[in-house]
């Protein structure tokens, strides 16, 4: 089934210049980068879109680390997105991420792991219209 995800490329990795290397693997596995762009997140924005860590005693310094310097917001497209997107991410922590995965390549830490991927149907359509509207997206 075709499906759109969101996804981001996040500062430890914009930082390191390796947008370029991220979206090579998306696109080798056949997703297709059909909305995209590079923001400076606000606290309030970062706040909002993780609001469902709340709760969480990570949640105060993921927000730091999501405003600590820019990310890419994108939207991806292709058969099963969800999933094929999470797939190709990898585990949360890289220490269990598989081999080939960005997070296993890329990510410095559980924190500093280079990419999110919205994690189901609902959570996707959220956070697409939290960065999109329907005019910037072009499939
Ligand atoms: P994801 O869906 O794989 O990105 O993982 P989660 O939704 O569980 O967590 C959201 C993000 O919070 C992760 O991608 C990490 O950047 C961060 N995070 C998750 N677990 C931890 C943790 O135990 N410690 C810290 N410092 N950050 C975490
Ligand atoms: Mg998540």
């Amino acid at each position: 089934m075709a499906e759109r995800t969101l996804s981001i490329i996040k500062p430890d990795a914009t930082r390191r210049n390796l947008t370029g290397k991220i979206n090579a693997k998306f696109e080798e596995k056949g997703l297709r980068i059909v909305a995209q762009k590079r923001l400076q997140l606000s606290q309030d924005q970062a706040g909002a879109f993780y609001a469902e860590h709340k709760a969480r005693p990570f949640y105060n310094d993921l927000v730091s680390f999501m405003t600590s310097g820019p990310v890419v917001v994108q939207v991806l497209e292709g058969e099963n997105a969800i999933a094929a997107n999470r797939e190709i991410m990898g585990a949360t922590n890289p220490a269990n991420a598989a081999e080939g995965t960005i997070r296993k390549e890329f990510a410095e830490s559980i924190e500093a792991n280079s990419v999110h991927g919205s994690d189901g149907p609902e959570a996707a359509v959220r956070e697409i219209s939290f960065f999109f509207a329907g005019t910037e997206i072009v499939g």
